[in-house]
C-alpha cells in the first residue's frame, strides 16, 4: 500500500504545468483530488516517475453561467457542486450525481474533472455529461480545443486526452424551459461504485411531446454508454407508459455489463431497465414542475 517513488511537481500556472507534461509525457501524472490516482498508485497499478499537481494554479475552480452554458472549471470539488445553488436550480441532476458518489471525505478532495479525466467506466458523472451533451475544454501545446463528451470516452479507462493535456473546464448547455433530468444508482451499500446507474434528461414542450431527450449508463460496459437508441425512441413521443417501458428496454439492450461480485450480467441489464425507467419518471416530473 505503498506507492513507488516519485518527483513532487507544484506548478502556479498552465504554462508551467503544460511545460512539465511536455519534458516529462507518459512517466508523468496530473493529480488534482487524488481520489483515484492514489488508490492506483498504493496499489501499483499506477506508478508515474513524476507526479504534477494542479492544485496550486488559481483559477481552475468556479461553476458560472455563461453564454447559454453552465461553465464549471476542471478543478471545482464535488462538495463545491453540491453546494450551488446554480447547479441545483438548473441542473438537479449533476445535483443528484454527485451526492450519490462516494462519502463527504472523497467528495470534498474529488473534482469534476478528474472524474472525467480518469476514465472510469463506473465513475458517476460520465453518465450525466452523456446525458446533458457536455463538452469538455482541453489545453495543450498546440492551444485548446472543445471535445464533445460523446467522443472523450474511448476505452477502458482512456480518453480523448493526449498525455499532454490538460482539462480545464466543462460546458453543459443550459436545458430550455420544460426540461427536467434525474441520476438514479443501484449500489450495494452507501458510497459504492454502481451496479448499475442511469441519467435521464428530457425537455417537453407545450403539448406534451418529448422534443430532446438524453440518456447515460454508469458501469454497465467498458466505457460509459449512451444510450442513443431509446433517446431516438422517446424524441416526438408523449412519453406515455408505453414509450418509457420499449425505451427502458433499449437502454438495457445498449449495456454490455459483465458479471462480477456486483451481480450477474442479467441481473445488471435488468437493473438498467428499471432506473431507465424511474430515472425517466423522475425526469418527467421535474420537466413538469
Ligand atoms: C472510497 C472511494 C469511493 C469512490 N466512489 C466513487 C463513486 O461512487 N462514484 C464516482 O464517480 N467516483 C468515485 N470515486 C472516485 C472519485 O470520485 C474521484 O475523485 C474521481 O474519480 C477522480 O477525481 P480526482 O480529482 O480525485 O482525480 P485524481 O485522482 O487526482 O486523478 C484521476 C485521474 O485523472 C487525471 N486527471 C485529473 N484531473 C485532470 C485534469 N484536469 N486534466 C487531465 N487529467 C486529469 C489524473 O492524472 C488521473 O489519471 C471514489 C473514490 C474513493 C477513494
Amino acid at each position: 500500500m505503498i506507492p513507488a517513488p516519485f518527483d513532487y511537481h507544484t506548478p502556479s500556472s498552465l504554462d508551467e504545468a503544460l511545460s512539465l507534461l511536455q519534458e516529462y509525457g507518459y512517466e508523468a501524472k496530473i493529480l488534482t483530488g487524488g481520489q483515484s490516482l492514489l488508490p492506483m498508485m498504493k496499489l501499483r497499478l499506477a506508478e508515474p516517475e513524476h507526479i504534477i499537481d494542479l492544485n496550486g494554479i488559481p483559477g481552475l475552480a468556479y461553476i458560472r453561467e455563461e453564454d447559454g452554458h453552465v461553465k464549471i472549471g476542471a478543478l471545482t470539488r464535488e462538495a463545491e457542486m453540491e453546494e450551488s445553488a446554480l447547479i441545483r436550480a438548473k441542473l438537479p441532476i449533476l445535483h443528484d450525481t454527485g451526492k450519490l458518489i462516494a462519502d463527504p471525505q472523497v467528495r470534498n478532495l474529488g473534482t469534476l474533472g478528474g472524474n472525467l479525466a480518469h476514465g472510469d467506466p463506473g465513475n458517476d458523472h460520465p453518465a450525466t455529461m452523456l446525458a446533458l451533451g457536455a463538452r469538455v475544454v482541453a489545453i495543450g501545446p498546440n492551444g485548446q480545443r472543445a471535445i464533445p463528451v460523446t467522443e472523450f470516452f474511448v476505452d477502458f479507462y482512456t480518453t480523448a486526452l493526449e498525455p499532454e493535456e490538460i482539462l480545464t473546464e466543462i460546458q453543459i448547455p443550459l436545458p430550455p424551459p420544460g426540461s427536467g433530468g434525474a441520476y438514479l444508482k443501484l449500489e450495494r451499500k452507501v458510497g459504492d461504485y454502481a451496479t448499475a446507474g442511469v441519467a435521464a434528461q428530457v425537455t417537453i414542450d407545450a403539448t406534451g411531446r418529448c422534443t430532446e431527450a438524453g440518456i447515460g449508463l454508469t458501469n454497465v460496459s467498458y466505457v460509459p454508454v449512451k444510450a442513443t437508441d431509446a433517446e431516438a425512441r422517446l424524441r416526438g413521443s408523449t412519453l406515455s407508459e408505453v414509450d418509457l417501458n420499449e425505451a427502458a428496454g433499449l437502454a438495457a439492450a445498449a449495456s454490455r455489463p459483465s458479471s462480477d461480485l456486483r451481480g450477474s450480467e442479467e441481473y445488471k441489464r435488468a437493473m438498467v431497465r428499471v432506473l431507465t425507467k424511474r430515472a425517466l419518471q423522475r425526469a418527467i416530473a421535474r420537466a413538469r414542475g
